[in-house]
């Protein structure tokens, strides 16, 4: 039988690619027994549990890796991102999309600490020229696609209110940083990837508008360098858990280990998120043998 002989060496390309793209999750190639040095925030975790942040800023060790399963929710999330930003907006809107190829990392001093992060991006109005709003696009299951677009993203209580904090933090950073282009807009793009539709868009994508508030940006920026004073001038001291251990912060939490001293295991399919898929082992990570909390009785149908 005649075959074909390679051209070129295979997976060039995709090596290539590997080593000049720029991780979007750091993270992921983190390398356990490593401690993290540094004095800064990332914006994209001031949200996270605080008791997750002063684990990080101390520099433990995460207990829990991201599963397979979580890695690859996370890719797909980056291409949906990139489908948004270089296809959907440029292509059917008055916008193009910038700073988000390269990706721009935003600095901002402020108490001894550095906060950093990395915008989705800038609109930019081509008919005018003008750099409008900052950018933040969120990919999500439809159940949170559903509840975003009920919750409009306005509920301070509700998790979704957290995209608002950053992405306020972002465009306060980036005014500090280039104060004669100044941003007093904010886009938050939604994207629901279980492909539910927003009925007054009649797409499975929805985004939200909002003006920038220096006076959040403040009050945020006061909360997180006042924690993580806290954190750095007693050893000892460890915020209380905010959350029950089945609650979703701490089932996907990579720090769950650690924080609760017991050794949490992932179902078949290599699920940590849901309170369903907690699994404890008999054996805490001392040796000590630990109590099963007993399960959450299942909702019967209808
Ligand atoms: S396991 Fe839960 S309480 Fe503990 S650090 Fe993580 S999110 Fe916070």
């Amino acid at each position: 039988m005649t075959w074909l002989s390679a051209s070129r060496e295979h997976g060039s390309l995709s090596r290539e690619i590997a080593q000049n793209v720029k991780l979007p999750h750091p993270e992921l190639d983190f390398k356990p027994g490593t401690p993290l040095e540094r004095r800064e925030i990332r914006v994209s975790e001031m949200d996270k549990c605080i008791r997750y942040l002063a684990y990080n800023w101390r520099g433990v060790p995460v207990s829990n890796r991201f599963s397979a399963t979580a890695k690859e929710k996370m890719e797909k999330g980056n291409l949906i991102q990139d489908r948004v930003r270089g296809v959907l907006i440029p292509n059917y809107s008055r916008y193009w999309v910038i700073g988000w190829t390269p990706e721009l990392l935003v600095r901002h001093h402020v108490g001894g600490v550095t906060f950093t992060g990395h915008p989705d991006g800038f609109l930019y109005e081509w008919r005018t020229g003008k750099i409008t709003s900052v950018f933040e696009c969120k990919s999500t299951a439809d159940y949170g696609f559903i509840q975003c677009c009920r919750e409009s993203l306005s509920n301070p209580d509700h998790y979704s209110a957290t995209y608002v904090h950053q992405t306020n933090t972002y465009a306060g950073m980036w005014n500090a940083a280039v104060p004669k282009n100044q941003v007093n807009e904010m886009t938050i793009f939604v994207y629901s990837v279980g492909g539910k539709e927003d009925k007054d868009v009649g797409a499975p994508y929805k985004e939200f508008w909002f003006a920038h508030s220096a006076k959040l940006f403040q009050e945020d920026k006061t909360r997180l360098t006042g924690l993580f004073h806290q954190v750095e001038a007693d050893p000892e001291y460890v915020p209380d858990r905010p959350y029950e251990q089945t609650d979703w912060h701490c089932t996907g939490c990579s720090h769950f280990d650690h924080c609760y001293g017991i050794r949490r295991t992932l179902d078949p399919a290599g699920r940590s998120a849901g309170p369903g898929n907690v699994a404890e082992s008999q054996q805490s990570v001392t040796g000590r043998a630990v109590p099963r909390r007993p399960r959450a009785a299942k909702k019967s149908a209808g």
